[in-house]
């Protein structure tokens, strides 16, 4: 439904019996009409209803004042002014650039103006919306009927089958319409780039200050495999973010290239710090291709910005130092870091282009974007060769690409245009702000414990907090360098009490992972869970209610907690999964006991020495790879690992980092590592409910971790 606001005249009989002419013919036309009561109220309307696609007011009682509020609310609404013939027209150049209309009350003309405000509405929505959902709108809309792909055939195939409705009518027939054959020739094509696709990644590359951008419908993961494949060819080394997503690791098991680690900070809370400034320079680097066999000086880059902490980096630096002719910034967690001010200078695709190199940023639309789940980009600025590119494309791209996640990553490019883009973004924002603050505001008030937030104290402004030497009181890094990384806001890390940001551990705590399932439990799922800490998302789809959702969650737990209730009516998920082991168990002993638990293997130092020596690289991940191909491997326990070479990556949620990569053998030095995956497990041996998720082991029914490993008597 389209609604006009109409700011009724208030002054003149002469004025009032057009607008109410007006009114019966705009009803006509389709169009709901809302009479707001003053100009506060219409920009309310406006901000908050997005469907309202036009104002009608008069001239002589608001003119250009009004003009200029709703144009920072949204420059491309129409507008349409009433004047009579004595009304003054000093309309300026800034005016003639809005989309104002002017009319003049008379009778007996309404028809004819709501047929024009019929059709500048209609140029309206035209022209916010980008080329390829339009194609694709306007294919659904004439209906043709095709014999090509998919079966379904626009749903119909559905309504053959008494199963087939109930999906359809679960999935509406838009979504079955638009979800189209490649073969259809007027939306051009994906893969070769034509047509109203190329118009989309045209559209898309100058929404985001990128050179050149390409759609990817199978997530990051996809599009970090393209941009590797093209950037290294086999034997080339590669230097890697040791944080890196498990797709990265999946790319060096694909393509014969030699990985050298960037090896990021962390702090005992467990937070990513990123990688070092020293770890760019050249004599760093130097060090470790010499230690590293078959490697050469590195072709590429690849650094995981932001952390999954929220850390940015100040990539102009980074640019502008890092010896290596290509750089990826895998940004699968920020999309939105071009459209606020306060991420300048702390993106891929910010600043200029940097001579001899080029940057490549990869960011998931769905994560944090409103997007189909899959929809992905990869941005470029810098010179490249587009046919190589693009086979590299190809390889990883399917034939038959899904056109309703294709037409929403541009519709989310298309939503962060303009004022109402930058809205969106600076809403995010404040939101987040507005949520620590009150976290921060009962803790003061709380005569007792409560939450805490890891940030600086002085949060008033909106921007991304720095992470600077001599501030480790509320940061925790002891060794961080000036000017490089950066707490971006609507990443909000909560911390529960029993571990300091320096990691001394006090005599009690509430581990994050009770808080964790209780919060599961209330439909507030934790984007990540620490020891002592739990990630939230201030994405654009995070209104007022559900953020106020999560902050009664937290006061909530609070309460249940002080009042030591019972494990069975507190968490009766948990217990459901164990009645005997919860029967009598109260919240308190739970969280006394994983909490000491967590003590007594003194988790933050081994957390430290786990990261602090890497395993041995014996074969490289491709090399692993062909290994495991072959047949040359064997399963084993986890807690036999050491001195085996490992044919997986092993990766345990928490802290979600890889910590032995495929082809790396723990030694004696490494050990850490071990220790820090074997205590992981433990808490779950002794709390049924807390088993730790680790990717690369298999869990038995028996509560045993089995991993991979390559065959004792195997190649090497
Ligand atoms: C999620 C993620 C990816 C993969 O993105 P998908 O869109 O889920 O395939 C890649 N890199 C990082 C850093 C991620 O967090």
């Amino acid at each position: 439904m389209n609604i006009l606001a109409i700011m009724g005249p208030h002054q003149a009989y002469y004025k009032d019996e057009p607008i109410r002419e007006l009114d019966s013919a705009l009803q006509v036309q389709g169009f709901q009409t809302i009479y707001p009561r003053d100009a506060a109220d219409l920009l309310a309307l406006i901000e908050h209803n997005p469907r309202v696609c036009g104002v009608i007011f008069d001239w002589d009682e608001y003119s250009l004042d009004l003009c200029s509020e709703i144009n920072q609310l949204n420059e491309y609404l129409p507008l349409y002014a009433f004047i009579n013939t004595h009304s003054s027209l000093d309309v300026s150049i800034n005016e003639m650039r809005m989309a104002l209309w002017f009319f003049e009350y008379a009778l007996n003309a309404a028809e004819d103006i709501a047929q024009r405000i019929r059709q500048y509405t209609d140029e309206y929505l035209d022209s916010i919306t980008p080329p390829l959902t339009k194609a694709l709108f306007t294919y659904v809309k004439e209906g043709k009927y095709t014999f090509c792909t998919p079966g379904h055939m626009a749903g119909t195939a559905y309504q053959k089958s008494p199963v087939g409705t109930l999906f359809y009518d679960f999935f509406g027939a838009n979504t079955l319409k638009a979800d189209i054959s490649i073969s259809v020739t007027e939306l051009g094509s994906l893969l070769d780039h034509s047509g109203p696709h190329l118009e989309a990644e045209e559209y898309i590359a100058r929404t985001f200050g990128a050179e050149q951008s390409y759609m990817v419908t199978n997530g990051t993961s996809t599009s970090n495999k393209i941009v590797g494949m093209y950037a290294a060819p086999a034997g080339s080394t590669v230097l890697v973010d040791r944080n890196c997503h498990k797709s990265l690791t999946h790319l060096l098991m694909m393509s014969d290239i030699i990985p050298i680690w960037l090896t990021p900070t962390r702090n005992a809370l467990g937070i990513l710090g990123g990688i070092a400034k020293r770890e760019f320079t050249r004599d760093s680097i130097a060090l470790k291709v010499a230690q590293t066999p078959r490697a050469s000086w590195p072709v590429h880059a690849v650094i995981t910005n932001s952390t999954y902490d929220g850390l940015l980096y100040n990539t102009q630096y980074i640019k502008e130092t890092l010896d290596v002719p290509s750089l990826h910034f895998d940004s699968a967690w920020v999309p939105y870091t071009h459209f606020h001010p306060i991420y300048a200078g702390k993106s891929g695709m910010s600043g200029e282009r940097i001579p001899g190199k080029v940057i490549y940023e990869t960011q998931s639309t769905h994560k944090l974007l409103a997007a189909f789940s899959q929809a992905s980009l990869i941005h470029i600025k810098g010179d490249y060769d587009e046919q190589t590119f693009n086979e590299a494309y190809m390889m990883h791209t399917t034939t038959s690409p899904n056109y309703p996640i294709v037409a929403s990553i541009e519709t989310a490019a298309a939503m962060l245009r303009g004022n109402p883009g930058r809205r969106l973004i600076t809403r995010s924002v404040e939101r987040a702000l507005h949520f620590r603050r009150e976290v921060q505001r009962l803790r003061e008030e709380s005569d007792s414990w409560f939450f805490d937030i890891w940030q600086p104290d002085g949060i008033d402004e909106a921007m991304c907090w720095p992470i600077q030497p001599g501030e480790e009181d509320w940061h925790g890094f002891a060794d961080a360098d000036a000017d490089h990384m950066y707490l971006d806001p609507i990443k909000v890390t909560i911390l529960t009490p029993g571990m300091s940001e320096q990691g001394e551990m006090a005599q009690e705590g509430i581990p994050a992972a009770l808080v964790a399932r209780y919060l599961d439990q209330r439909g507030v799922v934790v984007e990540k869970t620490g020891p002592y800490n739990l990630l939230f998302l201030f994405s654009i789809g995070i209104d007022k209610t559900k953020a106020m959702g999560l902050l009664r969650g937290l006061t909530e737990f609070k309460r249940a907690y002080d009042l030591n209730l019972r494990i069975k009516n507190m968490l009766p998920d948990l217990y459901a999964e164990d009645p005997d082991f919860y029967r009598h168990m109260r919240i308190q002993d739970l969280a006394r006991g994983i909490h000491s638990l967590i003590r007594q293997h003194d988790l933050p130092r081994l957390m430290l020495q786990a990261f602090a020596r890497l395993p041995e690289m014996v074969l490289t991940p491709h090399q692993m790879f062909q290994q495991q191909v072959k047949g040359n491997v064997e399963t084993i326990e986890l807690g036999e690992l050491e001195g085996r070479v490992s044919a997986n990556m092993i990766l345990p949620y928490p802290p979600g980092v890889p910590v032995v990569m495929p082809g790396e053998r723990i030694t004696h030095d490494s050990r850490p590592v071990l220790d820090f995956l074997l205590m992981l497990c433990s808490i779950g041996v002794h709390y049924p409910g807390f088993e730790t998720d680790i990717h690369g082991a298999t869990l038995t029914e028996d509560g045993r971790y089995l991993v991979r490993v390559l065959r004792d008597d195997g190649i090497v």
